[in-house]
């Protein structure tokens, strides 16, 4: 479904990513682990085409993106959801509004069944009475969970989340683990998932992919990777869970 293959990023002559590969399966929940500065969110922008590979290709069912026109990639990316790690909700939209960009922008669906789906999304990421806020009157988290029910919003096949617990209390980011297997089970989505959190990892990744200064030290089930013998690998799970 997804397939990395020896992707070189260089930002001027710093080669931040260094000959990556990796396959994601339809339907399966891949984590990327490392440290922070480790090429996390350079990997997944690369997945959405934000970014061009210095060297490399990625191929999304079987199209290599990388070489797709702004126009193509466009369109591509409708199948694709993003969690971007900051957010990035627009400020002058109301909640209910970023929820359901999509809809408002790509489709003619009237503005008060896209205020009820945008609802019911919201509920999903356990957010009630917030959809005629706008983004500057919730918490970090809050938003955080915002720019989730977004990127569910229009039943992506694909969603690439970038640290979607971060700023969230243990309870919440628990719902949200539970919520990136539910789409997993019942509707099929493939997922990547960015996190440094081990224990979110290990309990939600169908497996998991290890990286350290840009370089892919492990790529296996959380029990392989528990196991791995690579010293760089058991550094970083041995540590305390940020
Ligand atoms: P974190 O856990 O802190 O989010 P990360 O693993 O997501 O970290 P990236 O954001 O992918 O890390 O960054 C990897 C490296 O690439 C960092 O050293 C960063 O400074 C560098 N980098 C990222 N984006 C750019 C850019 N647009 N221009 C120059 N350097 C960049
Ligand atoms: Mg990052």
């Amino acid at each position: 479904k997804i397939k990395v293959e020896n992707l070189t990023k260089k930002f001027g002559n710093r080669e931040v990513l260094k000959n990556i590969s990796f396959d994601v399966k339809k339907s399966e929940v891949f984590v990327i682990m490392g440290g922070s500065g480790s090429g996390k969110s350079t990997v997944i922008k690369h997945i959405i085409g934000l970014l061009k590979p210095t060297s490399g290709k990625i191929y999304i069912d079987n199209v290599d993106i990388t070489s797709l026109k702004d126009t193509e990639l466009i369109e591509f990316r409708k199948k694709i959801g993003y969690l971007f790690q900051e957010g990035a909700l627009f400020d002058s939209l109301k909640v209910w509004e970023n929820v359901g960009f999509y809809y408002l922008e790509n489709t003619k669906m009237p503005e008060k069944d896209i205020y009820n789906l945008a609802k019911e999304k919201l509920a999903l990421v356990g957010l009630k009475d917030v959809e005629d806020l706008y983004p500057s009157q919730l918490s970090g988290g809050m938003r955080k969970r915002v720019s989730l029910a977004r990127a569910i919003s229009y039943n992506p096949e694909i969603i690439l989340y970038d640290e979607p617990s971060s700023g969230l209390d243990p309870v919440t980011s628990a719902m949200i683990d539970k919520l990136i297997l539910k789409l997993r089970d019942e509707l099929g989505v493939t997922s990547i998932v960015v996190t440094h959190d081990l224990e979110s990892a290990f309990s939600i990744a169908d497996r998991i992919a290890m990286i350290h200064k840009g370089v892919i030290y492990a790529i296996g089930t959380p029990e392989e990777i528990k196991n791995h013998p690579d010293p760089v690998v058991q550094q970083f799970i041995r540590r305390s869970p940020e």
